[in-house]
Parts: structure tokens; C-alpha cells; sequence
């Protein structure tokens, strides 16, 4: 089998010779291989491409001269497979008639060494025919729902499947690798014609008639309720034009970037998630809920059950949204588990039994993996519900949980208009305060109240939680006060949070959920960045299991 990486690879040649051909869609653990074999700034999906070839049998690869991150890629291959056919095709960025006469050279150069390397032989003919068998996939039609259109770098099939899974409509995917391959050729220039056909697809960021791809926007802007737009780790052929579409795009827009590792898989399904839903409560869309038992006039009792990742959390409320009963427990290794604990001790406050609840729903990381909830919403649109149940007036909300911060931007109905995260590591989230009060060599609990006594103004300037512990280390060697270290941390953690409310607006009012809420250090340094006040409710952990009781009445 031969694999490949990109759609301006004449994949059918190979397919008229008789090869297999598998377009390379690496899910990989880690980046071990890579990380000795090329530079660790190399774009994700490189590395996860070389991960992949060493532990798969492919007979041989090829490669575009895509950017600088697949030559070397290449140059790798190359050194290290010296028995496998490895070949990098070069693709001109141009579109016009001498372009496609260079590239059908290319190409039959490459043809001729493949030739050389199998002992086969092609024939213009067997690809004609080749062309014309093949099968064209019947696009498939869905009920009226939400319609999305999908842009940016190459999406892995795990993703794509991920946003299918939520039911939206996919009009358009123009990712690279989402465009189906069907080619119209002429019987009497058959390697003329496909090769222009080729080349004439819908233009990728690399190539010159790139420009395009927001004329083609321009039209389907109204086709479709929002874009989500995908990036890769640090490629550079995409990053930029994401943006200009946003400018140009008056729909919402949803902006990931995967590393092609499994490890990113849970936080962009919530993001997915999260958007679909506030594209659903724009349009209108009403949630299917099973029909509720409120026969003979009982009352109706509703659990919502946050699982995070430090704290899994429950609320009951009754069907007059009155909180019945509360818990909050430690998450520990299982999710599943602690999702059990808190269901019993929850059921035991409210002097319920589990058939007493007419239905739960869970969110939070963990959601997915609650076996008795009926249905699971996102952490986002829960924390927007809960937060609104706790105060209306509140507009944007910041999440500061164990191993993430988000900013929610809510409407005045209460609804999720916006929202970032920021996942990608531990930096100004709980987690991050649990090592810095470890190094500290205090309690958790007291990280917050002794920042409140500072006298000297200490900055942290590291935001790394690795070189942040190293900078808290170095400033107890030279006998600096703990509450003074304790206000540089929080001023740190406030500096991050500044940055994730300035991207969607500083509008009040604010209001700040989370574990991390109950700091009184990092409230006051977060309320000092924005010169405003933080609405804290009574008990900030609870917020998103709430919204998810209130998910559960409607
Ligand atoms: S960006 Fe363009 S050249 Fe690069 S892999 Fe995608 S389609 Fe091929
Ligand atoms: S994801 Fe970007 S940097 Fe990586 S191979 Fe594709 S175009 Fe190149």
C-alpha cells in the first residue's frame, strides 16, 4: 500500500496500476519517534505522519511540496525507510496551462521511478478506465437542522466524524482533505485532463490562487448557520488566513487546532459541542427531552452532574428550579466512579431515590462517561444557564476549573453568543495554583487569604507552569515573603484570564465560576485587571451542574 498526504496526489495512477492507496490519517499517542528524528516545532501533523509510517508496513509514501515541514519530512523518510518507495512529487503553486504541462511531467517521472522500483508498467488506457469506474458517493440527505461549513488545514477523519456525530448538516468542507475527488477527463488527452483536473481543484492556502477561497465564502455565506475553521500545530500555511475569514464572515465562527494526538480529542468535542449548541439556540432549535412524569400532580425532581477535572459536582432542583440538594467530591482517577459516589451522597442530602429523578443530564470533561445520565450538554452552555439562573445581568463569565479557563459571553436572554478556552496546558487554571502552593509549601486553602497581606510587588513573568516553578523557586532562595510570591502568582493567573476576556469583549456584567472563584487572591487581582467587580455566586463550583438541572427541566 501506498500512502500519501495530499489531494493533488495523482493517487488514481496508482490506482490504475492496480495499488492500494491509503491517504495517511495518523491518531497517535505521542510524538517520541518524531521528536528524535526532527525538530520538535515541526507542524503536528508531520510528526504524527512519521509516527505513523513507523508503525505501519506502507510500501512506499508520497509526498507534495506542500511547505517546508513535509520536505523535511521527506528528507527524514528518506534517510531512515532507504527500501521503501519515498517520493516527494513537486506541485506547482501556479494554475495555467505551462503549469500543468510541468506537473504531468512530474508526474510521469515519478510514474517512470515507480515503474523502475515495481516492475510495473502504466498505460493511459487502464486510467481512463480506472477514471470512469469510479464509484461517485451519493451525498446523503439530512432533515432541516444546523447547517456548517468547514475551512482551513487538512481534518482528520476522527474529527470530521466528531462533528458529524452532532448532527449538523456539513455543507461545504474545503479543509484539504475534505474535498471528494471526481474528475471529468477527455479519452483522446487522458494524462492532460486529469492532470489539469488535478490541479484545478478547489486552491489550498499553499497555492498562488489562494485568494479564491474567500470569493467561494462569499457565496455560500448564507447556506450555512456558522464555520469551523481547523488548524494544525504549528503550520504555518493556515494560521493567518483563519483572521481574514473572520472579518470577512458575518456567521459565527469556531476556531480548533488539533495536534493530531488522541489527547486533544476531549477538549475539541467540547468546543465542537459547545458551538453546535449555541448555533442550535440561535436558530431556535428545540432540544428532544423524553416526556417527563408529572402525572398525579407530584413533585418532579431533576439532577444536573458536573463532572471535572479536579471536582465532579451534582445539584437536584425541583420543578420550581428550587435547589433541593447539593454535593461536590473529588473527581480522582475514574470519572465514571466518582460520578456514582456523588449520585448516592446527592440523592441521600435530598432524602431521594434514584427513581424519584425524572431525568440527568451531565457535563463537564467527564460527561461522556456517566452511564446512568439520559443525555449530556456541554460545560459551556451549562456554566451560560447556571450563571443566568444565579444573576441575569451577568454578560461574560470566566471559568477558572482544574485544567482549563474559559470566558463565556452570554446574551440578555442568557444564551451562549461566544466563548474561548484555553486547554492547551496547565498555565493559569486550578491546576496551576495547586503546584505553585506545593512549591510554596502550603495548603491550597491558604494560597489565596496570605496573598492578601502582600507588601512587595513581585512579578511572575513566566506563564509555563514549568519555568513559573522554577521562577517561584528561585524567588524563595532569595527569602522573598510567601504573600508576596502568592500576589505575583494570582497577578499572573489574572494576566491570562485578561487575555481570554479581551478576546470576546470586556462587557459586564462579570461574573467568575470555578473552584478557583472561592481565592479571594486571585478575585482581586482578576477584578484589578478589568476594573470592575466579579459577581460571585454563594457557591461557585456548582454553577455548571446547576445549568445542567436547569438543561434537564426544559
Ligand atoms: S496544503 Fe495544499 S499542498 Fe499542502 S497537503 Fe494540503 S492540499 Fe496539499
Ligand atoms: S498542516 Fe500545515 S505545516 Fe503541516 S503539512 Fe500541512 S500545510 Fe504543512
Amino acid at each position: 500500500m501506498i500512502g500519501y498526504v495530499c489531494k493533488y496526489t495523482p493517487i488514481e495512477i496508482f490506482g490504475a496500476l492496480g495499488v492500494e492507496t491509503k491517504r495517511i490519517e495518523p491518531d497517535v499517542t505521542n510524538f517520541d519517534q518524531a521528536d528524535t528524528l526532527m525538530h520538535p516545532n515541526m507542524c503536528s501533523y508531520t510528526k504524527a505522519v512519521l509516527e505513523d509510517v513507523t508503525a505501519h508496513d506502507y510500501e512506499g509514501i508520497i509526498l507534495t511540496t506542500c511547505c517546508d515541514s513535509i520536505r523535511r519530512l521527506y528528507d527524514v523518510l528518506k534517510e531512515h525507510f532507504p527500501d521503501k518507495f519515498i517520493y516527494l512529487l513537486d506541485v506547482p503553486r501556479k494554475v495555467n496551462e505551462f503549469s500543468t504541462k510541468l506537473y504531468e511531467k512530474y508526474i510521469l517521472e515519478m510514474v517512470t521511478e515507480y515503474e523502475q522500483y515495481t516492475g510495473k508498467h502504466f498505460d493511459e488506457e487502464e486510467l481512463y478506465q480506472y477514471l470512469k469506474n469510479m464509484k461517485r458517493e451519493p451525498k446523503e440527505e439530512k432533515e432541516q437542522g444546523i447547517k456548517v461549513g468547514i475551512m482551513g488545514a487538512r481534518l482528520s477523519q476522527g474529527v470530521l466524524k466528531m462533528i458529524e456525530r452532532t448532527g449538523v448538516e456539513i455543507v461545504f468542507n474545503l479543509s484539504c482533505t475534505g474535498l471528494s475527488r471526481e474528475f471529468t477527463v477527455d479519452s483522446k488527452k487522458v494524462l492532460d485532463s486529469y492532470t489539469s483536473a488535478l490541479l484545478n481543484q478547489f486552491p489550498c492556502m499553499r497555492m498562488q490562487k489562494a485568494a479564491n477561497r474567500e470569493n467561494y465564502l462569499e457565496g455560500m455565506e448564507n447556506e450555512v448557520d456558522g464555520i469551523i475553521y481547523h488548524t494544525v500545530k504549528f503550520c504555518d500555511n493556515y494560521s493567518y488566513e483563519y483572521a481574514h475569514i473572520k472579518e470577512l464572515f458575518h456567521k459565527p465562527i469556531l476556531k480548533i487546532e488539533t495536534d493530531y494526538t488522541k489527547q486533544c480529542a476531549g477538549q475539541i468535542r467540547t468546543r465542537v459541542e459547545a458551538f453546535v449548541e449555541s448555533l442550535t439556540v440561535s436558530k431556535n432549535l428545540s432540544r428532544k427531552r423524553k416526556k417527563r412524569n408529572t402525572a398525579g400532580g407530584e413533585s418532579m425532581y431533576v439532577l444536573g452532574i458536573d463532572s471535572g477535572s479536579t471536582s465532579t459536582n451534582a445539584v437536584i432542583l425541583n420543578e420550581k428550579k428550587e435547589i433541593v440538594a447539593f454535593d461536590v467530591v473529588r473527581t480522582g482517577a475514574k470519572s465514571g466512579e466518582s460520578a456514582e459516589r456523588i449520585l448516592h451522597s446527592v440523592l441521600e442530602k435530598a432524602n431521594l431515590k434514584r427513581e424519584d429523578i425524572d431525568t440527568i443530564i451531565s457535563t463537564g470533561y467527564g460527561r461522556v462517561s456517566i452511564p446512568f445520565a439520559d443525555e449530556n450538554v456541554t460545560e459551556i452552555s451549562c456554566h451560560g444557564k447556571g450563571a443566568n439562573y444565579c444573576n441575569p445581568k451577568v454578560r461574560t463569565i470566566l471559568d477558572i476549573g482544574g485544567q482549563d479557563s474559559k470566558v463565556i459571553k452570554l446574551n440578555e436572554k442568557g444564551e451562549v453568543i461566544d466563548f474561548v478556552m484555553n486547554d492547551k496546558c496547565a498555565a493559569g487554571t486550578g491546576r496551576f495554583l495547586e503546584m505553585m502552593a506545593r512549591t510554596l509549601e502550603i495548603d491550597i486553602s491558604e494560597l489565596g487569604p496570605i496573598s492578601l497581606d502582600w507588601k512587595e510587588d513581585i512579578t511572575i513573568s513566566s506563564m509555563c507552569s514549568v519555568f513559573a516553578e522554577s521562577e517561584v523557586i528561585s524567588l524563595i532562595a532569595l527569602n522573598k515573603e510567601k504573600c508576596d510570591i502568592a500576589h505575583g502568582i494570582h497577578k499572573a493567573i489574572a494576566a491570562k484570564a485578561f487575555s481570554l476576556l479581551k478576546r470576546v469583549g470586556l462587557e459586564g456584567e462579570f461574573m467568575m465560576t470555578g473552584g478557583v472563584a472561592k481565592n479571594p487572591g486571585v478575585v482581586k487581582a482578576v477584578e484589578e485587571k478589568i476594573q470592575d467587580k466579579l459577581f460571585i455566586a454563594k457557591e461557585p463550583e456548582i454553577v455548571g451542574a446547576l445549568g445542567a438541572a436547569l438543561y434537564a427541566l426544559d
